[in-house]
């Protein structure tokens, strides 16, 4: 199975990934995550998009193309994958289709007025990468899957998450209508418990 999971930020995309992977046994390739890690190892990538992620923008598309081309090639991928992050353009799109051309996408269908209070209140976790509410675990500092350290993104400001949803709506709402085109779009209700998004997720999936 070759899946794309798309959202406004904010969505529950991280989230619904993860149960995904673990449902179906698939590689999850976040490119977020991809850019974060070299961001905190400061390799030379890490270094060339720091400010424009802590600013909400996109990165370059060859660069992120190339990332996503060459993790799709590892054998993790050889059983399926789910994309969490990318494509986020049309570019990226039609580079995908030349390579690993996706069977689905997940379209996760969330209010803007909801976004705001979602993601300022987000939380990760350094090691797995999952993300939560402090509506849900309250302020502590370790994550309630696996212990490892919280930590808050620096792109998760409400200056920020304006641009993010803007970038959203023009470049990446495009996308959704490309995959349309070719009838591969599941649309899903995210503004539900994690839990019944999820159940709705499971149900399309396997029609
Ligand atoms: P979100 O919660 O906003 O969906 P992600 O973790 O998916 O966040 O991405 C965080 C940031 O990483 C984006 O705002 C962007 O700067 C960069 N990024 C992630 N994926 C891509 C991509 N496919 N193309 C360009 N930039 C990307
Ligand atoms: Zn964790």
């Amino acid at each position: 199975m070759k899946i794309i999971i798309v959202g406004a930020p904010g969505s529950g995309k991280g989230t619904q990934a993860v149960n995904i992977v673990k449902k179906y046994n698939l590689a999850h390739i976040s490119t977020g995550d991809i850019f974060r890690e070299n961001i905190a190892n400061k390799t030379p990538i890490g270094l060339e998009v720091q400010k424009i992620i802590d600013g909400g923008n996109l990165c370059p598309d060859s660069l992120t193309i190339e990332l996503v081309r060459e993790r799709l090639s590892r054998p993790d991928c050889a059983n399926g994958f789910l994309l969490d992050g990318f494509p986020r353009n049309v570019e990226q799109a039609k580079a995908l289709d030349s390579f690993a051309s996706p069977d689905k996408l997940v379209e996760l269908d969330i209010d803007f007025k909801k976004i705001e209070h979602r993601i300022t209140g987000r939380r990760c976790c350094k090691n797995c990468s999952e993300s939560f509410h402090i509506d849900n675990i309250g302020d502590i500092k370790q994550c309630p899957s696996c212990g490892g350290e919280l930590f808050i993104r620096k792109d998760d400001t409400a200056e920020t998450i304006k641009t993010r949803l803007d970038v959203y709506v023009r470049q990446t709402l495009p996308v959704i209508d490309y995959y349309e085109k070719q009838g591969k779009n599941v649309l899903i209700n995210a503004d539900q418990s994690v839990e019944k998004v999820f159940e709705d997720i499971v149900k399309a999936l396997d029609k």
